[in-house]
């Protein structure tokens, strides 16, 4: 029999392959404006559009219930993630005194076809076994590892569920563990609808994001997702060039990693999402050689060089040498390109240096990411 696994277990989440532009309705913003409107509504609230859906968890564990199987039956019982209407959640809160608001719920994407939002509710209150009967359907927590060895991984949609069970398991375990600012101590509250957090103290307002444990998809699909929602181009095939740790962010994400790939593009059109970037644009390979030179950048460096020395003298206090540099930089290169220091230096250079005739002679774009 063949496998013909498309992709890792965990991996493949489809509800995380496109996240909706913030003026969609299926966007986290969006939801989460008319989920603030709906929640004091219920349990008579109008049917939205898009719908909403919620999984529940309990100490880590997916409501989930069993179809087929059963003492006659010689089929293997197939297990399904429980989804429970908002109406629902707010019922199962409030059994055991907790009041639910828009922060209860976590953002995990949306199903555009069948015109739905997922969510992610921690219930952590709820005992084991049995739940509850909701729509017929008798649903309970089971350990996520036992979903994982009962799905059946050559049925796509017992993957796709386990990958979404995944993914919001490790984002509510990132909730309960990042409650307050590692920084100051305030309490972290949570922003785009639960995909990261952020120090309520206004004058620490430390960002705090998913890191490596719970991004709940591959790095591949990380690159694809970034790309396209910060530059509106669809890539394909993704290749690894390397990483670089990045311990000079800005003040509210100052350490992060970098990781470098190259991506073939399979649409051209740009669309740039201008809060997480600056621009985009396609360049020749010629034209990024020519702008590819070193003497900016070696220039640059002897004026930094010569500031320190400065600053040690006490002659000059200056605390901003990296913005001078892209100054400088800027002003003089056709193109600005980031200095060798950066890894997106590293990645155009390289691809500069690759030539054509090849097969990165595709359309390509370089990407670098910082958060996942
Ligand atoms: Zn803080």
């Amino acid at each position: 029999m063949s496998t013909n696994l498309r992709t890792h277990a965990y991996a493949g989440n489809p509800l995380k392959s496109k996240t909706p532009k913030s003026t969609d309705t299926f966007s986290p913003s969006s939801a989460f404006e008319s989920l603030k409107v709906l929640i004091p509504l219920i349990p008579n609230h109008p049917a939205p559009s898009p719908d909403f859906k919620v999984l529940p968890f309990s100490k880590g564990r997916p409501l989930v219930f069993s179809s087929g199987g059963g003492d006659a039956s010689t089929t293997t019982p197939i297990w399904h993630l429980g989804w429970i209407s908002l109406s629902d959640c707010k019922g199962m809160l409030a059994s055991r005194g907790v009041d639910m608001d828009e922060d209860s719920l976590v953002y995990l994407g949306p199903k555009v076809e069948e015109d739905l939002v997922c969510w992610a509710v921690d219930v952590s209150e709820e005992e084991d076994g049995v739940v509850s009967v909701l729509e017929s359907r008798k649903l309970c927590f089971v350990e996520l590892r036992t979903l994982m060895v009962a799905a059946d991984w050559v049925d796509q949609r017992a993957m796709d569920e386990l990958a979404i069970a995944g993914h919001a398991r490790a984002l509510l375990e990132w909730h309960n563990v990042s409650r307050f600012c590692g920084s100051c101590g305030g309490t972290n509250v949570p922003k785009e609808a639960g995909r990261r957090k952020q120090c309520s103290n206004k004058a620490c307002g430390k960002r705090v994001y998913p890191r490596v444990d719970p991004p709940g998809e591959s790095l591949e699909e990380a690159v694809r997702r970034e790309t396209w929602e910060e530059t509106g181009i669809e890539v394909g095939d993704v290749v690894y060039h390397s990483s670089q740790p990045w311990p000079v962010g800005p003040s509210s994400m100052p350490c992060q990693l970098m990781l470098g790939f190259f991506a073939f593009a399979k649409t051209l059109d740009i669309n740039v999402d201008k809060e997480e970037l600056e621009d985009a644009q396609w360049h020749s390979r010629e034209d990024v050689k020519k702008a590819l030179t070193f003497a900016e950048y070696r220039k640059a460096q002897r004026t930094a060089a010569s500031k320190i020395e400065q600053i040690c003298k006490g002659v000059e206090k200056s605390k901003s040498l990296t913005t001078d540099f892209n100054v400088e930089s800027g002003e003089l290169a056709p193109m600005f390109i980031p200095g060798p220091f950066a890894i997106a230096h590293h990645l155009i250079s390289t691809w500069v240096d690759q030539g054509s005739g090849n097969v990165h002679s595709k359309p390509q774009a370089s990407v670098s990411l910082s958060s996942l």
